[in-house]
């Protein structure tokens, strides 16, 4: 029997991120008193404790900060998926501003520490989008 992927609990904090995700937008919490982004998404400003926020979708282009290799399955929905490439990206939109993602379309020889990369969205479920992050192609800059 076919196991579904592990699937993300739902709250008024996570939902804008999956839905984005679902929509094809990457979307990150962003306090309005401030200005800065913030993730993960919490209840108050991380920088100014504002509760002033919105969500805002990101132009979904980075860099890799770092990444890891993962070759253990955790979950039975991964025992035909791993090796696979989790990632921390930094957005471009502000510096230190990270997130955590696979890095997909790239050979693991590829992987390099400071590469440009862009998002793309993986369907891994009917109800479940991945925002995951690829190369981008020397000289594929949009
Ligand atoms: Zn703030």
């Amino acid at each position: 029997m076919e196991v579904g992927p592990p699937t993300p609990m739902l709250d008024d904090l996570s939902r804008p991120y999956w839905d984005g995700a679902r929509n094809g937008k990457l979307v990150v919490q962003r306090c309005a008193a401030c200005g800065r982004f913030i993730n993960w998404p919490r209840p108050a400003c991380r920088f100014c404790l504002s509760d002033v926020l919105t969500f805002e979708e990101m132009s979904g282009r980075g860099t890799l900060y770092s990444y890891t290799i993962t070759r253990q399955a955790f979950h039975p929905w991964f025992v035909d998926r791993v090796p696979y490439v989790v990632a921390t990206i930094e957005l471009e939109e502000q510096k230190g501003l990270m997130l955590v993602a696979n890095l997909v379309e790239c050979d693991d020889t590829g992987i390099r520490v400071g590469m440009p990369v862009e998002v793309v969205f993986v369907d891994v479920g009917p109800e479940l989008t991945l925002p995951s992050f690829r190369p981008v192609a020397a000289g594929g800059v949009k």
